[in-house]
């Protein structure tokens, strides 16, 4: 039946919809849907995607006409913060991808000497939510401005004094003669859920996914590696294996001081690892992506 599908709902175009569209593909689902459709299906397991603005997800979600969903934290935060309602959603957990920092940004002309400088100041801002929470934190008494969009241009037009925007490379403030000054929330795609229990079919599903999606997820940064390296040099070895349970140790035909030594990495191998690998003796390293994890 139609509404024993679980409806996920995700962005349908922009900063998070690459990475959502990623993630469940990751998962093994793949979505059909026409080109401008608002609603995908899934064929492997009885799920529908809904593709909304993200704007819209936190609302869908705690309104039930989503089960779940996959949205910015700073959309979520503030939707929380701003609304109240009976029963928001909840957050599942945080999907490491869209990272970006909602940041106070003063003119390049201030010599910024702390948050202070904000007490009695506009600050113009399309969080006012999670601006002015951490305003309060930070006990200043200054006044949250909403901007919609082009918020960096409110102190040329005289609006207000400092703005707090999402910022990446700082690029746009800068064009606008604006510097960061301060980290006011930090942000990553996360997944929520309605708060009121599944039926027992559609928690079934959402179980599946989750695993599914923690798979994705400890794999993403995984690698198997192998090299060869003198046995009495296993031990340093394996205490250089980043994020590496015991590691499997291997006979080598023909040689006898040598050993293969094969391990999963759960954290990133990153170049100086190998080479502190090599100044231990290792040699003929070997680093492989791995697809699929589950424990
Ligand atoms: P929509 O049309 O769905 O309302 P939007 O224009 O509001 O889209 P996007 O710019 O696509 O939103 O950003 C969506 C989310 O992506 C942001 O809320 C934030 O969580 C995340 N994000 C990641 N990197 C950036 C970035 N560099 N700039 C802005 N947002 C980013
Ligand atoms: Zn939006």
């Amino acid at each position: 039946m139609s509404e024993e599908r679980l409806r996920i709902a995700i962005q349908k175009s922009g900063r998070l919809s690459e990475g959502s569209f990623e993630l469940l593909k990751q998962c093994g689902l793949k979505i059909s849907r026409g080109k401008d459709k608002l609603y995908g299906r899934v064929q492997e397991l009885p799920i529908d995607v809904l593709l909304l603005r993200d704007d819209d997800i936190p609302s869908f979600v705690a309104d039930d006409a989503c089960d779940i969903g996959i949205v910015g934290q700073n959309v979520f935060e503030e939707d929380c913060l701003q609304i109240t309602r009976e029963q928001p959603a909840e957050e599942v957990m945080p999907l490491g991808f869209a990272r970006c920092k909602l940041m106070l940004a003063a003119p390049k002309d201030w010599t910024f000497e702390g948050v202070e400088m904000l007490e009695g100041r506009r600050i113009a801002t399309s969080y006012p939510g999670l601006t002015g929470a951490w305003l309060k934190k930070q006990n200043v008494k200054a006044r949250p401005v909403m901007m919609k969009g082009s918020v960096e241009v409110a102190p040329r037009l005289k609006i207000a004094e400092a703005v707090c925007d999402i910022v990446s490379t700082g690029a746009t403030l800068d064009a606008n003669g604006m510097k960061p000054v301060a980290t006011v929330f930090e942000s990553e795609a996360t997944l929520i859920r309605r708060k009121a229990p599944f039926s027992p079919e559609k928690q079934t599903v959402f179980e599946a996914l989750l695993k599914r999606i923690n798979g994705v997820i400890t794999s993403r940064d995984a690698k198997y590696i192998m090299m060869n390296a003198p046995r009495d040099a296993v031990a340093a070895i394996t205490e250089n294996l980043p994020g590496a349970d015991a590691p499997t140790v291997l006979e080598l035909a023909g040689s006898s001081g040598k050993v293969a030594i094969h391990a999963v990495c759960r954290e990133s191998v990153f170049w100086n690892t190998l080479e502190d690998l090599k100044k231990l003796g290792a040699s003929a390293i070997l680093v492989l992506p791995i697809e699929k994890m589950m424990p």
